[in-house]
């Protein structure tokens, strides 16, 4: 029974009212004066009050208030009983906190159905304060906060939350006004956004990032927003942070593995195909190395889990230190700068490691090398030194397979292989790329050692006029004894010395020992031309050939009028500005510059113009079908006179026929070089053959 306290200190208007509201089935509560209704509120807490205004000692006005004060006071719906036209009255109730009024005299029958009406309304009313109560606890509970946001007036109003997430201790009332809670890296994002949702307003959302003022974390913010009317936004605001960090932590459980922290084998998947596809795009290679711990499971068996698990970090971090580092053209040793390399475990003492950018199959033998170096040294778990080793198997896209199944399986197969021939070792999926990374490798530590031991010579070739005969230079030519295969071709070694940047040490040798021998030479009286050296583009690139050579001719007191360098057109071709002013640096030191193999290169005429040289070199591609080809013979005679047209003296290579020489001569060119004239010789042949060259075309004269 809803519980009423009838307030009157007119006996029989109370009388009436209790009558009336008993028969109605309220539960009806009697009080004589303002300070009796307090104390009966305070005992009963009834669900209304009807309370008359005119009473002595507390009023009703004093009374309402009290009753509003009191503990559970602040709702109760409450009636006043108040004069006919007492306006002031009903105001000054209001004033104190009534909820209604009825005026005098009462009409008893329609009491009850007023004071119901009343109870109805308080109750919903109730109903919404305590959902409202509830929602704030949720958006408290879920850090979610909402805001409304007028479009004419840019007034924003926030929810009480909104402070808390955006970590403001006041927010403005406009949309902007906790820019400053955001970080520095996402605040002009922030208010690009703010700025384009004005304009549009429309459905948005973004993320952005707040550094919490309390604990200094950085928190991650979701705003989301939505047009209620043409003129309202409505939005929320929710910290997301806890969430953001779950998902975070399930992707890592799908994609990394536990005890490591490596990548597992689904993210080296994902790996794979993207490396595929940055293969694919610049035409290169990547390597799979799949390593084995060989003789892991003693470890495990001996020492315990924990201590395995200890080592396969350890070698984690070994495998990540040995990859971090790898050979790369002409500086040997180098770390790398992209970030594409992955290393993974695929479970148990499983690794895969993918070596991205592999222009040389020995670069992926490089690292695997390295690898089983680094494992091989002893590994320290908790005070028991272990010493394992690992076995390696490569498989090399796109030669080996072109799908991650397919390239890991045979990086596996090979591993395999690998184990049968002893472990701690690697071994190529396919053969003969086995066996042109194992060759590469001896090659190179030959060239290093004859660098070294002085199994270089050089031998001259000389070129002479063709229509005095006399000789215009010669050109220095490198010669490797291979210290068990005998001479190798400089066509064989050079690019491999490139690729190394070996070439950078040998060039250095070769100008060196040519300028000696010709200052040797000239002491000797012998007649003054121009010596030739080649230059690679390696050279050029890595290292100020301008100061090497200035520092050779000062050393060897050569005089640089009597150096030539040889370059190819390539390398000039590939940064045109750049050639210009490496050539031009070369020019400043008074020596001369040769085009060397003209014509196989690309040049673009346009920029032979620009070029500062003095001699372009025919290839002797182009000389050797000469008198049997119209088209070398028309190409030749184009380069003869494109030549001359540009000032340049112009030597044809390669000439082994007095047919070619004819033709040569017939068409003007100013020098040659060949075996019709003499193969290179060994530098005393040399000195014997000008000697006797120059006195018959002394006797010619
Ligand atoms: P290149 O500079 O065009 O040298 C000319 C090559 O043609 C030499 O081969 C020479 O022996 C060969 N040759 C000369 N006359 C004739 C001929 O009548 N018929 C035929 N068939 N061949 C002839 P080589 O010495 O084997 O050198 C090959 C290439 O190796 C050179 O081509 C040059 O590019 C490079 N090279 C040689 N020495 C050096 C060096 O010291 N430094 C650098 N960077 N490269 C060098
Ligand atoms: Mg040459
Ligand atoms: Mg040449």
């Amino acid at each position: 029974m809803p519980k009423v306290l009838v307030v009157d200190d007119d006996m029989a208007g109370l009388l009436m009212a209790s009558e009336a509201l008993s028969a109605a089935g309220f539960d009806v509560i009697e009080a004589a004066d303002g300070q009796i209704a307090v104390a009966q509120y305070n005992a009963h807490k009834p669900d209304l009050v009807v309370m008359d205004v005119i009473m002595p000692k507390m009023n009703g006005f004093e009374s309402c208030a009290a009753i509003r004060a009191s503990e559970g006071g602040e709702h109760v719906p409450i009636l006043m009983i108040t004069g006919l036209d007492d306006v002031e009255s009903i105001q000054q109730a209001y004033e104190a906190g009534a909820t209604d009024f009825v005026t005098k005299p009462i009409n008893f029958y329609l009491l009850p159905y007023r004071v119901r009406y009343m109870m109805r309304s308080a109750k919903n009313a109730d109903d919404l304060r305590a959902s409202q109560i509830r929602l704030g606890k949720a958006q408290r509970i879920a850090k979610l906060g909402h805001w409304e946001w007028t479009l004419d007036t840019d007034n924003v109003e926030w929810s009480s939350e909104c402070g808390n997430i955006l970590q403001c201790e006041s927010l403005g009332n406009k949309l902007s006004s906790f820019l400053d809670a955001v970080t520095a890296d996402d605040r002009g994002h922030v208010a690009g956004i703010l700025e384009r949702a004005k304009a549009d307003a429309g459905r948005f959302n973004f993320e952005f990032r707040v550094i919490g003022c309390d604990d200094g974390d950085t928190r991650i913010i979701h705003v989301e927003a939505e047009p209620e009317s043409g003129h309202l936004m409505v939005g929320t605001i929710q910290d997301i942070t806890e969430r953001t960090n779950a998902e975070e932590q399930i992707h890592n459980l799908a994609y990394y593995d536990l005890v490591t922290g490596l990548p597992n084998r689904a993210h080296l998947y994902d790996m794979i195909a993207l490396a595929q596809k940055r293969s694919a795009q610049k035409n290169t290679k990547f390597a799979l190395l799949f390593l084995d711990l060989d003789h892991f499971k003693q470890v495990n068996d001996t020492l315990g889990h924990n201590a395995g698990d200890l080592l396969l970090r350890q070698v984690s971090a070994r495998l990540t230190q040995a990859i971090r580092q790898r050979p790369s053209i002409g500086a040997g040793i180098e770390p790398v700068s992209n970030n594409t390399e992955v290393i993974a475990r695929l479970g148990g003492d499983e690794f895969v490691v993918l070596v991205d950018f592999v222009d040389r199959v020995e670069d992926a033998a490089y690292v695997a090398r390295r690898i089983c170096q680094t494992i091989s040294e002893s590994f320290n778990l908790d005070g028991n030194e272990v010493t394992i080793s690992t076995t390696i198997g490569i498989s090399l896209f796109p030669d080996d397979g072109n799908s991650a199944e397919k390239l890991l399986k045979h990086a596996d197969v090979a591993m395999y292989h690998a184990k049968e021939q002893g472990r701690n070792g690697y071994q190529f999926y396919s053969q003969s790329i086995h066996q042109l990374a194992l060759e590469r490798f001896a090659m190179e530590r030959d060239l290093r050692k004859s660098l070294e031991s002085g199994g270089f010579h050089l031998e001259y070739q000389p070129k002479v006029n063709i229509s005095t005969g006399e000789v215009a230079g010669l050109e220095a030519l490198v010669r490797w004894q291979h210290p068990e295969r005998g001479r190798v071709s400089p066509a064989d070694f050079i690019p491999l010395a490139e690729e190394t940047g070996l070439i950078v040490p040998i060039g250095e040798w070769v100008l060196k020992t040519a300028c000696q021998q010709m200052v040797e030479w000239l002491d000797q009286g012998i007649q003054p031309f121009i010596m030739a050296v080649n230059c690679s583009a390696i050279q050029l690139v890595r290292t100020d050939m301008a100061q090497v050579i200035k520092e050779t001719l000062e050393r060897t007191g050569l005089n640089p009028a009597y150096l030539e360098i040889e370059l190819t057109e390539s390398l000039l071709m590939q940064d045109v500005e750049r050639g210009i002013k490496i050539l031009q640096a070369l020019k400043d030191l008074g020596l001369h510059v040769s085009i060397d193999d003209f014509g196989t290169g690309f040049s673009s005429l346009s920029y032979l113009k620009r070029l500062p040289v003095d001699k372009l070199k025919i290839d002797q591609s182009f000389v050797k079908d000469l008198t049997t080809d119209p088209g070398d013979a028309a190409i030749v005679t184009s380069m003869i006179t494109l030549a001359h047209n540009l000032d340049l003296t112009v030597v044809a290579e390669g000439v082994e026929t007095e047919e070619q020489l004819g033709f040569l001569h017939a068409e003007k060119c100013d020098e040659v070089q060949g075996y019709l004239i003499s193969k290179p010789m060994a530098c005393e042949d040399f000195a014997k053959w000008v000697r006797s060259r120059q006195s018959e075309t002394r006797k010619a004269a």
